[in-house]
């Protein structure tokens, strides 16, 4: 199942158009996807149960490029980020994969649907596919065995860093470098565990205009999406809508040879197979 944010509502992409599960439900369940983050199993078996007509009748390759698609949840009550996740990564920023995941935030302002504009900030802005996993039950200490339980679905991430600001103090401080306007768009929409494969095989690209920078696949990762629920609600507890981005693949402006980041009128496709893919295209910034 996927389900998406659609002009402020929540739905469910089906090939034939989107289902807006509040009317279709009469008001079982709401209409914003961050209310229902807990409640997918109960939607997933509401669904199959009937006939649902689609209330916009737009196909999934459409859907993907309108406007009206917003973030897939808007309210998360913690956004984690994590650094270095990547082993080719690590090695091309000059560094060593952390031995315990390297944890920052996204503020939850930045987050913004996938075909979000970006104005860049600064003349070293990067672009950082990921992997977007998000939460769908709280818990605390969850093991690595029993962590993807605990997932309501998965979706393209695009972590836009302002690598000024990233790196400017000392030492570096992560979060507000990344927490721009539309710095953190996800979509374009989630899908559920069941329709997803397994999160540590998932072929990710990021292309800026025609070329290819990200080609990778989840299986470099240095600190698996199960160890990272796993590690992270060792000390906190996670809760339905939470949203973790999972760290990104070597490729990134920073590690090129010369190093080269986004100008504006670039456009930045984020994609993972079987989970559609990101259009963000940078403006001048307005500051
Ligand atoms: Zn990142």
């Amino acid at each position: 199942m996927r389900i998406a944010t659609f002009d402020q509502r929540a739905v469910i992409v089906t090939d034939e158009g989107l289902v807006d599960i509040a009317d279709a439900s009469a008001g079982r369940f709401p209409s914003s996807t961050d209310d229902l983050m807990g409640r997918l199993d109960e939607v997933g078996e509401w669904f199959a149960s009937g006939e649902t007509e689609p209330t916009w009748d737009l196909v999934p390759d459409v859907v993907a490029r309108d406007p009206r698609l917003g973030p897939v949840v808007s309210r998360p009550s913690q956004i984690f980020g994590i650094g270095l996740n990547y082993r080719r990564h690590a090695i091309e920023m000059g560094m060593t994969p952390p031995v315990r995941p390297l944890v920052f935030t996204k503020f939850a302002s930045s987050l913004a649907g996938a075909n979000a504009s970006v104005a860049l900030p600064s003349t070293h802005t990067d672009w950082e596919a990921e992997l977007v996993v998000v939460i769908g039950a709280r818990a605390r200490r969850v093991t690595p065995q029993d962590a993807l339980r605990y997932v309501a679905g998965y979706c393209v991430g695009q972590d836009f860093s302002d690598r000024d600001l990233q790196m400017s103090g000392t030492p570096p401080q992560f979060s507000m470098g990344k927490s721009h306007e539309n710095f953190s768009p996800i979509g374009p929409w989630l899908t559920t565990p069941d329709d997803c494969g397994d999160p540590d095989d998932l072929r990710i690209t990021c292309d800026v205009n025609e070329v290819r920078y990200q080609d990778s696949s989840t299986e470099d990762m240095v600190t698996n999406v199960a160890g990272l629920i796993a590690y992270l609600s060792s000390v906190v507890e996670i809760r339905p809508g939470d949203v973790i981005f999972t760290g990104s693949p070597a490729g990134v402006g920073q590690g090129h040879t010369p190093p080269t980041f986004l100008a504006p009128g670039d456009v930045v496709t984020s994609m993972i197979t079987g989970l559609g893919s990101l259009r963000n295209v940078t403006t001048r910034a307005t500051h």
